[in-house]
């Protein structure tokens, strides 16, 4: 892309054109800033030739493992429809996301519902869904959920998920490997999979450590890995007299790591790939290795984009206002998480003039903040960026994962426009919401009254 000479990373490596990070400073800004003009901000872009490459990376270094796209990183339609034509499967964490999926054309054999704690809607919805499809795995961390599966009568595919006692992860609240929320005990995993294949049909069993797995934290991703490929000998061949029992994949889970701060190295791919293989081996004969990544998909596909309206030097420091907010993208106020911000320009100075190139400025910390009445709304803090001015428009980088997904609509702000790159072409993925979108539900609902309420209750029981 344009100025991608100038932001030219020395530590990512490049394969056939391949580069395993596009750093917001890749993006084209003349590009970005007619998409702005033309659709309004805050703006949602995500580029689905940039979710081929990153697929096309995954499955080059991983090529004898089924690549599982974690669907909750982004489930745009276009999105699932680009992971699905790219070969990856999908791994759906709710009925919501099933429903996505299949309407993004995975069939059975391509679907893997993971539940957590499963409410009784999901349950019914997914038992109804395996009755047409009866290839789709679900996975299960909890006994109670295989008697709640059994209930539903269900006796199809089941993955189950292990505890495996080690985490990683770049924020405590993603960390699950070792939250006991999730799974099934490592040491009580094999019997509860031989146990489950008396009623089911186990194919697999499952560990995902949380996500952020960077070179630093390999250790820990080894650990888990080796513990799962154990596992899976375990299960091939007990060491008692217990019936061995057949899985088809070993699932280590996503949690493949992506620099968001600009001088953080691109995880090294091939090295996490050879890594896991290495910490797994030998797996018994027809057991795949699977994985399960979300966030490597999506996120360096995306940028959202933001225009300043406020400019406002205090004695502390100076606070530029957006239009976008912690409702637009979550993650820096939920997880303190890094987000690179690029000043595209386009602004006035204040003599209302156009105001110089962002590369003419002088770079000056500045705490960028949204319209949302919480302290926590910024997206950095006294950041170095090219002194903005109103009317510049800012590319908040690295957001197409956990970004649009996580928007939502606090302080009755409509969600913002999505628009999707294909092969360059623009086009809407995701409408902006109106002011009568945040009311619709309201408008549909009658009165709520004590008897309703708990009829509403019941009909997630369920059977
Ligand atoms: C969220 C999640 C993933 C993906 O995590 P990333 O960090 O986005 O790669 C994979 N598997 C499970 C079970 C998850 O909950």
């Amino acid at each position: 892309m344009s100025d991608s000479e100038a932001g030219a990373d020395p530590t990512a490596d490049t394969v056939d054109g391949n580069s395993s990070i596009r750093r917001v400073s890749d993006w084209d800004a003349d590009r970005l800033a007619e998409l702005a003009a033309e659709h309004g901000t805050p703006l949602y872009v995500q580029d689905l030739d940039r979710v081929r490459e990153n697929c096309e990376r995954l499955r080059g270094a991983f090529p004898d493992a089924d690549v599982r796209y974690a669907v909750k990183a982004h489930t745009g339609r276009r999105v699932l429809e680009a992971v699905r034509e790219s070969g990856l499967d999908a791994e759906c964490a709710s009925a919501g996301e099933v429903d996505r999926a299949l309407a993004a054309g995975f069939g059975g054999d391509r679907l893997h519902y993971t539940a957590v704690n499963p409410p009784a809607r999901d349950l019914d919805y997914v038992a109804g869904v395996a009755e047409a499809e009866p290839d789709l795995t679900i996975t299960v961390g909890a006994v109670d959920t295989l008697d709640r599966l059994a209930e539903r009568g269900y006796d199809g595919r089941v993955c189950v998920r292990v505890n495996p006692g080690v985490g990683a992860g770049h924020h405590e609240k993603v960390r699950t490997g070792g939250a006991a929320k999730f799974g099934i005990p490592y040491d009580r995993a094999a019997a509860a999979a031989r146990e489950a294949a008396e009623r089911f049909d186990v194919v697999g069993v499952h560990a995902h450590a949380g996500s952020g797995i960077d070179s630093d934290q390999l250790d820990s991703h080894r650990e888990l890995v080796a513990r799962m490929g154990e596992l899976a000998r375990e299960l091939a061949d007990p060491s008692d007299d217990e019936a061995p029992v057949d899985i088809e994949s070993v699932d280590v889970g996503g949690g493949f790591g992506v620099p968001y701060k600009e001088d953080a190295p691109a995880l090294d791919l091939p090295a996490v790939a050879d890594a896991t293989r290495e910490a797994v081996a030998p797996l018994p004969a027809g057991v795949d290795l699977a994985i399960e990544p979300g966030r490597y998909v999506v996120a360096d596909a995306g940028v959202l984009l933001t225009r300043v309206n406020t400019v406002k030097p205090t004695p502390d420091e100076r606070v530029v206002g957006v239009d976008a907010g912690m409702t637009d993208l979550l993650r820096p106020a939920m997880y303190d998480a890094y987000h690179p911000i690029r000043n595209l320009g386009g602004g006035r100075a204040e003599d209302g003039s156009d105001a110089p190139a962002p590369d003419a400025r002088s770079a000056t910390p500045v705490t960028v903040a949204g319209p949302i009445c919480e302290t926590g709304d910024t997206l950095c803090r006294n950041r170095a960026l090219a002194d903005p001015t109103r009317g510049d428009l800012l590319a908040v980088g690295i957001a197409g994962a956990y970004g649009y997904e996580m928007a939502n609509q606090y302080n009755s702000r409509p969600r913002p426009a999505e628009v999707a790159l294909d092969d360059g072409t623009a086009t809407v993925a995701r409408r902006r919401e109106s002011l009568a979108d945040l009311t619709a539900v309201e408008r549909g609902a009658t009165r709520n009254r004590a008897d309703r309420t708990d009829r509403t209750d019941r009909t997630g029981a369920g059977r």
